[in-house]
């Protein structure tokens, strides 16, 4: 079913201010952290200021409880300028959501006023070596000792690590079990034995530290353990990559945008036979297919927001096509974008080569996109349970059933 997609007046307030603090102190500064690799705390600051760290924090913990939609918006006009920035931000609702879908009453009121308030700052650890697509393969372990767990192992590709207070470490705490095996806990910054280390250099999204964390005997009492009880671990990873994966694609929307908007500009600048390079049919085609999937990307990301604010019921498989559709068009639009620049699309001297590096991570994390065919077949293939009433439409010739001594019955 269609979604009905409502922006409330704060989400557009919120919007608003994103784009503001977007040309102030995103675009302008943009090249300049890229190289440095360093975070753009002046930004950074100003979103706090603004108050976007609230946006999807709910108000009885301080937030605006403005939802996924108005936090896709927000991303959107903050990845327009820089793709690195809006996941910079972004990754704090990522950290988080486990504390939101899990969490104790007594958690939330503890961690979650600071996020909203953006005095804390989040990350997320699930990745591991060893643990990248099969998330349920982790190895990091949490053992229980006295009133405390004891976390040991390393966690791989860490965004915000360094950079964040809190993180959320998804550990394996019941190696016997299947369904049972992982449980989220909370481990603060300067904790003892918690280390960030291996701050890798990206091809992308530069401004943002990726690192590893490692966990050599992190001593966390109890009460970090997200929830009431161990061993919900994996629902809780699922529940959030669900919420978070509409982020991803909204990062997605904005950066092709912004390639969009430069190419367009370029466009009707650069001269060639002549004439400005826009006023060539072949150009035109590549500026009106960039326009036209950035927005079918952004719409398909707005309904899935919606659809996680109103928790329909299909949900993931939403979040899953807005991510892969999403980051795909990404991609696509940044390549068409360098090639409408040519030769100095090509440099490093100008944005239009940023967005192209920057777009190809969108395409990998939370998730690659073959992750996300997966779940979306998947879920198409459940959902053909429902059809039942267009079996008469099918050959009945090729509908086979399999009798109890599994001999074949035709139907
Ligand atoms: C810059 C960056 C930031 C990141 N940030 C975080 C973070 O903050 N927190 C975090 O926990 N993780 C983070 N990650 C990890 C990221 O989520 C993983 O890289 C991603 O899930 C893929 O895992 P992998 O790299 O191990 O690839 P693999 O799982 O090894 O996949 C390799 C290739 O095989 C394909 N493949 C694997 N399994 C299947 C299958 N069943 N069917 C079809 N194809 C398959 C994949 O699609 C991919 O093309 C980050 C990664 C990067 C590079």
């Amino acid at each position: 079913m269609p979604q009905n997609i409502v922006f409330t007046p704060l989400a557009d307030e919120l919007a608003a201010k994103a784009r503001e603090i977007a040309d102030k102190l995103v675009r302008p500064l943009a090249a300049k952290y890229d190289k440095a690799q360093e975070y753009n705390w002046e930004a950074a600051k100003a979103v706090a200021k603004a108050g976007l760290f609230r946006t999807f924090v709910p108000k009885e913990y301080g937030g605006h409880g403005a939802g996924v939609l108005a936090l896709a918006r927000v991303t959107e006009e903050l990845a327009k300028a820089d793709s690195g920035f809006g996941v910079a931000f972004a990754v704090n609702a990522l950290g988080s959501f486990p504390i939101l879908v899990g969490g104790t009453e007594a958690q939330k009121k503890k961690w979650l006023p600071s996020i909203a308030a953006g005095e804390k700052f989040v990350a997320f650890c699930l990745s591991e070596k060893f643990a990248g697509s099969d998330a349920g393969g982790l190895s990091v372990t949490a053992v229980e000792d006295g009133d405390d767990y004891v976390i040991c192992g390393e966690k791989k590709w860490t965004t915000n690590g360094g950079v964040a207070d809190i993180y959320s470490v998804f550990c394996v705490t019941d190696p016997t079990s299947k369904s049972r095996r992982i449980s989220a806990i909370v481990v603060e910054k300067g904790t003892p034995g918690f280390t960030v280390k291996k701050v890798e250099d990206k091809m992308g999204i530069r401004c943002v530290p990726v690192v590893e964390t490692h966990f050599d005997h992190v001593r966390v009492p109890k009460s970090n353990l997200i929830g009431e009880r161990p061993g919900m671990g994996f629902k809780h990873a699922m529940m959030t990559l669900d919420l978070a994966r509409p982020g991803v694609a909204a990062q997605a929307v904005g950066a092709a945008q912004g390639a969009l908007d430069l190419a367009n500009v370029y466009a009707q600048r650069r001269q060639q036979f002549g004439v400005p390079i826009s006023n060539h049919q072949m150009v035109q085609q590549m500026l009106a297919d960039m326009a036209m999937k950035t927005e079918a990307a952004r719409w398909l990301v707005y309904a899935a927001a919606a659809a996680a604010d109103s928790q329909a019921a299909n949900v993931g498989q939403r979040a899953a096509m807005a991510k892969c559709f999403a980051t795909d068009v990404a991609m696509d639009v940044a390549t068409d974008a360098v090639q409408i620049f040519g030769g100095y699309g090509y440099m490093e001297d100008y944005p239009i080569a940023k967005f192209f590096r920057d777009a190809k991570i969108l395409q990998i994390y939370e998730g690659t996109n073959q992750i996300q065919r997966i779940v979306i077949a998947r879920s198409l293939i459940r959902d053909a349970n429902d059809l039942g009433h267009l079996d008469e439409y099918i050959p009945r010739e090729t509908q086979k059933t399999y009798q109890e001594d599994g001999a074949v019955k035709q139907a």
